[in-house]
């Protein structure tokens, strides 16, 4: 995976609305790779460009799909009650997205070369959000980021600087959470929310 490219110019809110919408446009029409011979809709992104915290996932599930909004199955569901069981607001404190745009058959993790074909999008959105923090949530994502040895038990809760600049903090894919439904101390369910508790504090929300 080739992250590289970062911008060091910030937009305005107006003008992250704008440049993600064009971007959109573009992507919505993509059928640069075969995920698009299966997909029912391309599921870009949700949330305000101007968002202090971007989440990246890992790609979109059967309800994504559907609806061509990340992160509004069940799994989606979990990860919405947890950010406000922490005081956070998905929908004005988040931008989310995945490191694919389509819906892999079968909901298998997306290919390097899936990612890589992909990673224009995920790449422009990066550039034009430059959110406080990003949150690489689940193993994916952060593979996508820091290479397919990490392992996601060894560096959840861990911090990263991405392009030397921007922070980001790796945590639990909610998919993991929905078959771990404990909520004691030290739970993946409680470390999460450690984990976004976190990123709040970082935020000075
Ligand atoms: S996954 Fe990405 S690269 Fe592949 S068709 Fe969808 S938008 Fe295009």
């Amino acid at each position: 995976m080739n992250y590289l490219k970062f911008n060091e110019s910030e937009l305005d809110d107006e003008l992250k609305e704008k440049s993600i919408k064009e971007v959109r446009q573009v992507c919505l029409g993509c059928k640069s790779c075969d995920l698009a011979q299966t997909r029912r809709n391309v599921v870009f992104s949700d949330g305000k460009a101007g968002a202090p915290i971007m989440l990246i996932g890992e790609a979109p599930g059967a309800d994504e799909d559907a609806t061509g909004i990340p992160f509004v199955g069940k799994a989606g569901k979990l990860l919405t009650s947890l950010i406000s069981d922490v005081g956070l607001s998905r929908e004005n404190d988040f931008y989310i997205c995945n490191t694919v745009k389509c819906r892999p058959p079968e909901n298998r993790v997306p290919t390097d070369e899936e990612k890589c074909i992909c990673e224009r999008f995920l790449n422009a959105q990066i550039n034009i959000v430059r959110p406080k923090v990003i949150i690489l949530c689940g193993a994916t994502s952060a593979k996508s980021f820091l290479g397919n040895d990490i392992k996601i038990t060894q560096i959840r809760g861990k911090w990263f600087k991405l392009f030397n600049s921007l922070d980001a903090v790796v945590i639990f894919h909610p998919s993991y959470l929905l078959r771990n439904r404990s909520e004691e101390e030290n739970s993946p369910i409680w470390l999460t929310k450690q984990d976004l508790i976190a990123v709040k504090n970082f935020i000075g929300k």
